[in-house]
Formats: structure tokens, sequence, C-alpha cells
């Protein structure tokens, strides 16, 4: 059985300093080596999940194969790993203490007080080795959510020293990641908050082997000198983390500071030649080098905070660097949109996608907007609540079903299209219990999307309590929006499209969660290209 090392990445002196991005390449680079890694991160915060956070509060949920809803840096793990993540690789405060409460009450601790230590830092030992422990990686690299100081970390910090004494300095290391800020008035680069960083780690008794600093300006030996003797850590693993232009130049930056080979070289693993980037680097070379532009538009009610969409926005990334196109994102809110200014709203683009979301504020302007894309022709695509206001928006303008909805928003509607699944009508709790993750979906003959996936079952992500009513299927069928994806099991109806139009395609799973930087997702990479042919024509 092979001996899995461990990475941990805590954060200190500030927050989004990017710490998923410097395990997501790091990990990219370990992997091109020839190792098989996963990330894991871990959350501090109490909700067992962020399923029921609201996107403002922690940008999107992101969705596994397996039905876990996960924080938004496992949808980076993926695209930037190309390998599928699961429930074991997000765990947050309110699961651990979850099960620790239900072996306190099964008994499991007989006779004992149950306490944070060792207790919880068991459990928080025994979920970062579970990865581990399949034998299926080389190396897990753990990131630590938060910031060095906070109190809800604290366990984790402390859970992490344990393992480093008990695993031992070959087999599990720690990286720190800071930010030397530059004080424009004095022209320097400053290494205090990294001392006090530091020091505050090393008062919890983890000495960090690697330090990553963030920084807008380089780092001269001076500086790496300094922060070596005031922080224990040697000169060659202080690792600068410049600005950069896109997240997916951070792997070949890591490169270049051998952040790969530090590591390897502490865990005392062999390295053979430089990493494969090949490509990854073709990629980049069409990502930077678009030959077009163009221009779509993301309708939604979370449009403030990009965040709240990061899959689909990266998804476009791919996509485009697929086509050599740029994809510039307009970003409207669906709550500004009237029967009035759509067209102005929509003046000039080439596409248009109406984003995936929960309850009614806004939706009007969804519905509207949508008549508009498909009157006019300008390539549509609607994901889950996007693809059922498709439904609703057909229904009403093209069936004169006066009113028809979706129950969610109007429980009173005289044409629910869009209905609550049948088996969510005995269901209470709100955490957890959409439904969830990878199903099956069986393409019709002579669609496009079969067409576009060139496969005739696929398997996509879910997240969703309603469904399109079947009743309404033959009429909608016959004034020409087609169901062409569907569940073979159950019949759920998981894609529509509109045949006569030049690309309008809804659908009920999320494409967005399976872009990865080698594999842009087919639907997103078509949707790019009839945008391109409708912005040339
Ligand atoms: N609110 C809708 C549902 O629950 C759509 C969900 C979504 O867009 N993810 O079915």
């Amino acid at each position: 059985m092979k001996k899995t090392k461990y990475v941990f990445v805590t954060g200190g002196v500030a927050s989004s300093l990017g710490k998923g991005i410097i395990a997501a390449s790091l990990a990219k680079l370990l992997q091109k080596r020839g190792y098989s890694v996963t990330i894991q991160k871990l959350d501090p915060y109490i909700n067992i999940d962020p399923g029921t956070l609201n996107p403002y509060e922690h940008g999107e949920c992101y969705v596994t194969n397996d039905g876990a809803e996960t924080d938004l840096d496992l949808g980076h793990y993926e695209r930037f790993l190309d390998v599928p993540t699961s429930q074991a690789n997000n765990v947050t405060t309110g699961r651990i203490y979850q099960s620790v409460i239900n072996k306190e009450r099964k008994g499991e601790f007989l006779g004992k007080t149950v306490q944070i230590i060792p207790h919880i830092t068991d459990e928080i030992k025994h979920r970062i080795q579970i990865l581990g422990n399949t034998s299926e990686f080389d190396i897990v690299i753990t990131e630590i959510g938060g910031t060095i100081g906070d109190i809800e970390s604290l366990p984790y910090v402390e859970a992490v020293r344990q393992l480093l004494w008990e695993l031992g300095h070959e087999n599990a290391l720690s990286i720190h990641l800071t930010l030397i800020p530059y004080l424009a008035a004095a022209g320097e680069l400053k290494t205090k908050p990294t001392q006090h960083s530091v020091k505050m780690l090393m008062q919890s008794g983890v000495n960090p082997d690697i330090l990553v600093c963030r920084t807008e300006h380089k780092l001269n030996d001076g500086i790496k000198r300094k922060l070596a003797l005031f922080c224990n850590v040697q000169q060659d693993s202080i690792i600068e983390s410049l600005d950069a232009e896109t997240i997916y130049d951070v792997p070949n930056m890591m490169l270049e500071q051998k952040l790969d080979e530090v590591v390897l070289n502490k865990m005392k693993l062999p390295i053979d030649g430089e990493p494969q980037l090949k490509e990854w680097n073709a990629f980049l070379t069409k990502h930077k080098n678009p030959k077009n532009t163009i221009e779509i538009g993301l309708i939604g009610k979370y449009v403030e905070l990009h965040d709240a969409y990061k899959s689909i926005v990266e998804s476009f990334i791919h996509a485009g660097a697929h086509n050599e196109v740029k994809v510039k994102i307009r970003w409207i809110h669906s709550n500004e949109l009237t029967l009035e200014n759509v067209p102005s709203k929509l003046e000039g683009l080439s596409g248009v996608l109406v984003a995936p979301g929960f309850g009614d504020r806004g939706i009007e302007g969804k519905i509207e907007t949508i008549r508009y894309a498909r009157e006019n022709k300008i390539p549509f695509f609607g994901i889950c609540l996007g693809m059922q206001m498709a439904v609703i928006e057909f229904s009403r303008n093209v069936l004169g079903l006066k009113d028809a909805f979706s129950t969610e928003m109007n429980s009173d509607t005289p044409y629910p299209v869009i209905n609550l699944m049948e088996e969510q009508k005995s269901i209470v709790d709100m955490g957890g219990t959409m439904r969830l993750g990878a199903w099956k979906c069986q393409l019709a003959d002579n669609s496009k999307v079969k067409e576009i996936y060139k496969q005739e079952i696929i398997e996509e992500r879910h997240r969703h309590r309603y469904e399109l009513n079947n009743d309404y299927l033959e009429q909608l069928k016959n004034a020409g929006m087609i169901a062409t994806g569907k569940n073979p099991d159950t019949n759920l109806v998981e894609i529509i499209e509109i045949p006569d139009h030049p690309w309008f395609i809804g659908t009920q799973y999320h494409p967005e969660y399976k872009s990865t930087v080698l594999n842009p997702h087919p639907l997103f990479v078509s949707f790019v290209k009839a945008a391109l042919e409708y912005s040339l024509a």
C-alpha cells in the first residue's frame, strides 16, 4: 500500500489571498510530474455545508458527482486537476461537530467528557486522512479555510500540528500563504505582517516549512533573507506569488519559483524531469490570443458578486479559449429588466445566458429577456432556473397559457408548467434535500444536444427541487419546444430546445460544474461558437 503524504495550506494576514488557487496550482504541477493528487478544503463555519448559504455570503455553491454541496474552491480543484472531487473533499466545523455529537449519543465515548481536544481534533484528523487512506493518492493537499488568528480555525490548526508531529517531516508539511503589502509612500515592501502571522502560527505549534508570499512587486534577496530569518523558514522555501493576469498562469508562476520541487525535496519524493504542461500551455496561448471578441449577457439576481456564478464564468473562459474568442460578460441584474428596457439592455450582445437561482426576485425580467432572445433569434442558454423560465415564457407567449408559472413562484397558477418534484413534496428540511449530484440523461435522436455531445447517454450534476410538468410536454412539442434530454429511469425532462432557432437550449442540470481547462464543456463550447457566428453574421 502506498504511503500518502500530506500538505497543509494555511493563510495569514488577510483573507482572499487565493489559497485555493495556490493549492490547485501546486497540485497541478505535482500531477503533471506523475503524482496522483487530491485537494481538500476544511471550512471553519458551523453550517453542515454551504447549501443553505446565500450566495452573497460565500459565492457559488459547487456540487460534486456524489451530490455534495460544497465550497466554490472545489470547483477550482476540479477545473485545474480534471479529477472529480467528492463529499470527502469538503468538511465544515458543522459536519465535524455533528459526527462527534452523534457518536456521543450512541455512547461511543461512554464515561468520558467529550472535548475539543481530543475529540474534535481527532475527528478533524480522521477526515483529513480519509482521502489518504483510500491509497488512491500519493499526495493529499488540505487547505484550511479562514485566516490564522481566527477563533474558529484553532481546532484545525491544532489538528494540523498533531498530524505534522505524528506523520513526521517527510510525510507532512505546512505551507503558509501571506501578504507582503507595498507602501507606496515609502516605496517599500513590508514583511512585518507576515512575521506576526508566522509568529501566531508558531504559538499554535506549527512551524511553516514553506512561505508563499502574495505581493504586487518582486521580492528581492534582502527581503527573502529577512523573511527566512524571522520566520524560521529556509530561504529557498520563500516563494513569491505575484499578481497574475489569469488564475491559470499561477501553475507556471509556481513552477518558475520551484514550489513543486521544494515540496518534493522536503518530502523526499523523486523529481524526474519537468511537469508536462504542454496541453495546459496550449490552452493559455489560445486564451491570451483570441481572434475575436464577443459579449454575452449573464442574467441573474446575484450579479453584484461575480463569485456567485464562478463556474459559469470559468466555463466561458474554457469554451472561449477553445473557440479562440474572448468572451466578455455583461452582468445584467434581472431585477432591473422591464418590458420596455430589455432591447436596450441586451443591445450588442451575441448571446444570453439566464442563470440558475431560487425564489421570485427578478423573475419577470428573466422571462422578458428570454422572449426577446427567442423572438430575435439570439443564442440563448438557460441553466436550471433559466431553463424553467424558458418553459414558462414559451407557455405564456406561444401556447397562450396566461399566467403559466412555476409553483415555486406561484402555487396557485392555473398552468403549473414547472412543478415541485413528487419526491420533494414530503420534504421539510432545507439542507441537502434537493435533487443533487450526477444523474443520467438520455439524448434524443436528431437533437442539437446529441450532435453537440456526440453521445447518447450523458451524466450531469443537479441541484433543484422543481421540474418540467410532463402534462405539458405534448403541447410544448407541437408548438416547437422539444424535450431532447430525459432521465432514462424517471422520464424527468433534463433538456429543452427549440429546433427552429439557431441556438436555444435549456438544461435542468448544471453543465458549468463539469467544465475544466483541458475538457471545456461541449454545451458551452457550442454556445460560444453559435454566439460568435451570430456576431459575425
Ligand atoms: N429554484 C429552482 C428549483 O429548485 C431552480 C434551482 C436552480 O437553478 N439551481 O428547481
